[in-house]
């Protein structure tokens, strides 16, 4: 039943339940909570109150209960409440009751998704679903929880509640102790330090784990607590741990191209990663790094190793013999990017990094990975597979990864990101649950590093690749560039003149191709831009028609080009910012922001379509560090030769990137290094945004070839309110070199790190590596092996002499996002142009899901299902992965590293139907880790027999084990290796090529003209 808002309802009464503490003595059956009057006065400090606290009961069966108090407006009020109510049957996600505190919870029941509560929640706000909220006279429910201090905003008689869209079936009741005036109470402490503040120095013998939540918003984590939530992250990163406030990935802020950032400590010019999807200009073909084998393509882009690097120099070695020296080192370094990333790092110093799924990782799939996958994912549901990421990830970190005991651990959640496009709102939405989730396994990892007492010696990172835009006071209108502007045909006057409609060429994507049936095979434009704020040009050299794809880079000719010989040339940047499409309000608007350009290897023309055109410029400085300058231009236009030429133009009032609000031109118009300019515009609306356009547009010396072959011709961003994409989607994104997209989340807790500090020196995902490096000790000798773009951040240390700064409080409305309003969503129709196509991945009857569906079924766990089996009586729970689980992991927890590395020899829990094969992976991976246990418990024994020999080891063990680890090694790597061949070659070739074949047959029947004649009026 929905209850309307605003209708008083009571067990008995007409008006509600104020008591005062002696009664509630009498109402003491509310959940074991009967409260003496000393205990609530002791707890609750009122000497600045004015009235003395009362103490409300707030019945769960109640929309809303009259507190009998009226507030003034601008009067402080405070909430202290405690109790716990059922909610319902089966709200939190089991149908055993769950009692729910006063914060209420976001672990809320799939079936709550679409409800309507007083205080949007679940699939349509922010709110917590069943906690306590209040509403001032007929104004706005506002959220109490566990405790809120406030500033009444209007005056009236104060109302509490509950926040649930049906009270009727409810049990139990909050009680409110609610004090008038007095002083607002903080939410938090903080210390607030810059850079003026000493900085300290890690400590040593350390090691890393980081905590990677994919597009975790630091906001949203910061209201989330101020709300009572994420009680770990909490205590680990806001209490305990310091938060890098400014800290900004690069352009494009994607997940692919923030990863090379991250793992490498440079910028994409010269990591070379520079996009979701890698486009050839050679072979006129993609490949996609968020695919299955993305990421491992990925890591080989940055580092090939293993088996990889084996079929890499054979390759190589093929391309010798049949073309000859000079195509074989170009084929090479095209592959090859110039800076060595972390595992790499790590690597030549006989470590590793300890990886499950990450989006640039080394063995695909990671040794049992898809045990712990199987022990989440509903059977045959791949297309849920995202669901269950983050489960899957953390429960693979503690069985697989934290023994491993490597310097770095990075565990990747990805879900919070995946969610936010997907689900309504974002993480404004229904994506806070996966973000309370993500704190409870988080928790389960600290637990694990605690229990193996390395958790004193560890630095726990908590970061995401880069935020989201939207969901906040709007949803997102989706514009379709590929079928709505270069795909839509261009439409001819009665005099035969092009007088509108859109470009009329050949559209081809990633799996995705929309032609005309006039244009040839070389005659198409390429778009890597689905679901993202920034989208990727590709376009034949010098005009549509010329068949050239790898011809020299003539930027000139973009602005005056030539999409067909009858037709007048086009200026592209400025055509395509003028683009109108009408948004899902109804209006008509621009989609378009930016659109860059490389006007030749120093420059980058930005133009918009109101704020007129800008420059960015870069040369090396003495130190061979790069320095930047920006001014405004004017008379942009081709040369003869391809060349762009424009006239610097200080005066003009705005400009595309807006920095000259805050700064005035003539500092924009000199050199600086890329520090300060992150100084400058960290606070501005493209932040960092000099750099780092410039850096993605731009190309490093060592990556011309690269450049040459997989450069875009023009990057497009979209305006706030917008994203590419040729479907609508009531979700978030990012991509954009706008703020919200570009601010990543960066905490950081452990030995020497400031506590509660919000260190307010800005910071770019760049400096994540070198950060890392330097914990564990090994940013010295790596900076002198290679120059990175990043630095260590040291002032996340306390200094030596460390002069006591006062905390400062954290109030409500500092963490307030205000997203409390209700939104309306009407997603837009797709384009009538859109190509007919069957990759649909959330259907079930994808081919591709139901293949991965198949590959998944060796890997079920037995315990499972038994489990699964026996649910009828066990209600849901799982006894028997429970008992497995707990056997093995208090064995793992034992001090003796014998019998915790023992424990894992037999990988009880992970027992799959696939170990009943001897050779299964199971079963060769048990075989593995018995011999690292035998050469271990060995190496114990021989160090005591040693001994008396005053000598480390027994003269033979250490060239024996050698050659068993060897061994060992080689094995594992040529098995993962087949394994993926023989994946890739059912995902690549067979699936895809189903689809692709399906998908042009469809269109055939369906012909769009590349022009459009309108009849004579
Ligand atoms: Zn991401």
């Amino acid at each position: 039943m929905l209850v309307e808002l605003g209708i008083t309802l009571r067990r008995g009464g007409p008006s509600l339940w104020l008591a005062l503490i002696a009664l509630v003595a009498s109402a003491g059956c509310a959940q074991g909570t009967a409260p003496s009057a000393s205990v609530i006065r002791g707890s609750m400090p009122d000497t600045h109150s004015e009235s003395a606290p009362d103490l409300l009961v707030v019945p769960a069966t109640q929309v809303w209960s009259e507190s009998g108090i009226n507030v003034e407006s601008g009067q402080t009020i405070t909430f202290t409440a405690r109790g716990e109510i059922v909610a319902g049957p089966g709200r939190s996600g089991s149908d055993v009751p769950v009692k729910i505190p006063p914060e209420g919870t976001y672990l809320w029941d799939d079936r709550a998704v679409d409800r309507m509560f007083p205080l949007p929640a679940a699939g349509s706000g922010p709110a917590p679903c069943y906690g306590l909220i209040g509403r001032i006279g007929e104004g706005e429910p506002f959220f109490i929880g566990r405790t809120r201090s406030m500033v009444a905003q209007e005056s009236g008689a104060l109302r509490l509640g509950v926040n649930d869209f049906d009270v009727s079936d409810n049990q139990g009741e909050f009680l409110v102790q609610i004090e008038l005036g007095g002083a607002e109470r903080p939410v938090l402490h903080e210390q607030v330090v810059d850079a003026h503040a000493a900085t300290g120095t890690p400590a040593e013998d350390c090691s890393v784990v980081v905590f990677y939540v994919d597009g975790l918003r630091p906001d949203v984590v910061r209201e989330m607590v101020g709300l009572g939530h994420l009680p770990n992250i909490r205590r680990l990163f806001l209490e305990h741990g310091s938060w890098l406030e400014h800290t900004f990935t690069g352009f494009p802020s994607d997940t692919i191209t923030s990863n090379g950032t991250m793992w490498t400590g440079c910028f994409s010019d010269r990591h070379g990663i520079k996009g979701q999807v890698s486009f050839s200009r050679r072979r006129l073909d993609c490949d996609s790094f968020l695919d299955p084998f993305g990421p491992q393509r990925s890591a080989q882009w940055l580092s090939p190793s293993g088996a990889d690097a084996v079929v890499r120099s054979s390759q190589a070695a093929a391309i010798g013999v049949m073309q000859g020296a000079e195509a074989r080192d170009e084929w090479l370094q095209v592959r090859h990017s110039s800076v060595p990333p972390l595992f790499e790092i790590l690597r030549r110093r006989g470590h590793d990094w300890a990886v499950g799924v990450l989006p640039v990782m080394t063995e695909v799939p990671p040794p049992l990975w898809s045990r712990s996958m199987a022990r989440h994912m509903p059977y045959f549901q791949a297309q849920k597979a995202w669901e269950y990421m983050d489960d899957a990830n953390a429960d693979y970190a503690i069985r697989n990864l934290l023994s491993r005991r490597q310097p770095v651990t990075i565990i990747w959640l990805p879900e919070t990101d995946t969610c936010s496009h997907k689900c309504s709102r974002g993480q404004f939405g229904m994506t806070r649950k996966t973000i309370a989730r993500a704190d409870e396994l988080l928790a389960a990892v600290v637990e694990e590093l605690r229990a193996q007492g390395r958790l004193e010696k560890t630095y726990l990172l908590l970061v995401s690749d880069h935020g989201h835009i939207g969901g906040r006071d709007t949803h997102l209108s989706n514009f379709d560039l590929a079928s709505d502007f270069f795909f839509r045909p261009r439409v001819l006057n009665a005099q035969g003149e092009w007088s509108g409609g859109g470009l009329g060429m050949s559209v081809h994507m990633h799996r995705y191709a929309n032609r005309h049936p006039e244009d040839g095979a070389k005659e198409f434009v390429f778009i890597d831009g689905e679901s993202d704020g920034a989208a990727r040009v590709y376009l034949p050299r010098r005009h549509y028609r010329s068949q050239e794809w790898m011809g020299a880079e003539r930027p000139g000719d973009l602005l005056s080009y030539r999409v067909d010989a009858n037709r007048d040339p086009v200026d592209l940047p400025r055509s395509i910012a003028s683009i109108h499409a009408v948004n899902s309000d109804g209006q008509v608007d621009r989609p378009i922001d930016l659109v860059l350009l490389k006007a030749n290897d120093t420059a980058v023309l930005v133009t918009t379509h109101d704020r007129g055109q800008a420059v960015i410029e870069r040369q090396r400085a003495a130190d061979g560090r790069w320095e930047y300058r920006y001014f405004t231009v004017s008379d942009v236009r081709p040369t003869e030769s391809g060349g762009v030429t424009y006239r610097m133009d200080t005066n003009q009032q705005f400009d595309p990137l807006e920095l000259t609000r805050s700064v005035s031109p003539s500092l924009l118009s000199e050199f600086h290094d890329e520090r300060f300019w992150l100084e400058l515009t960290y606070d501005c609306p493209y932040p960092d945004g000099v750099v780092t356009l410039a850096r993605h547009m731009l190309w490093d010396e060592e990556l011309e070839d690269c450049q040459h072959e997989h450069a875009p011709d023009l990057v497009v961003t979209a305006r706030p309110g917008w994203f590419f994409s040729t479907s609508a989607s009531p979700g978030t994104m990012h991509g954009y070199p706008l703020a919200e997209s570009m601010r990543a989340t960066w905490f950081v807790n452990g030995p020497h790190v400031r506590r509660g500090a919000r260190i307010t020196t800005p910071a770019r995902l760049a400096d994540l590596t070198p950060t890392i490096l330097d914990m564990i000790g090994l940013w010295d000798e790596a900076s002198q092996e290679s120059q990175f773009d990043g630095r260590p951040v040291r002032e996340l240390y306390r200094g030596p002499v460390e002069f006591v700064t006062a905390t400062r409080p954290v109030y409500w409305p500092d963490v307030n996002l205000q997203a409390w309003q209700r939104l309306n969503y009407t997603p837009l129709d797709r384009s009538a142009l859109l190509p007919r196509t069957i990759n649909r991945p959330e259907a079930l009857v994808d081919i591709n899901n139901i293949a991965y569906g198949m590959v998944m079924i060796p890997d079920l766990s037995i315990f499972r299902l038994m489990d699964d089996a026996i649910s009828p009586v066990s209600g849901g729970r799982q006894p028997m992965t429970a008992m497995a689980d707990n056997v093995e992991a208090f064995l793992r927890k034992r001090p003796n590293p014998l019998v915790s590395q023992g424990a894992m020899v037999p990988d009880v829990p992970g027992v799959a139907l696939a170990d009943y094969s001897v050779t299964s992976q199971g079963n060769l991976q048990r075989m593995d880790r018995a011999i690292d246990w035998v050469q271990n418990a060995g190496s114990t024994i021989d160090q005591k027999l040693a001994a008396p020999l005053k000598r480390e080891t027994l003269p033979l063990t250490r060239p024996l084990n050698r050659g068993v680890d060897v061994a060992q090694q080689g094995f594992w790597e040529v098995y993962r290796f087949g394994q993926r061949t023989a994946i890739k070659v059912v995902d690549e070739l067979v699936l895809n090529g189903v689809e692709d074949g399906t998908g042009r047959m469809l269109n055939a029947m369906r012909p769009v003209p590349n022009e459009i004649q309108l009849p004579p009026e």
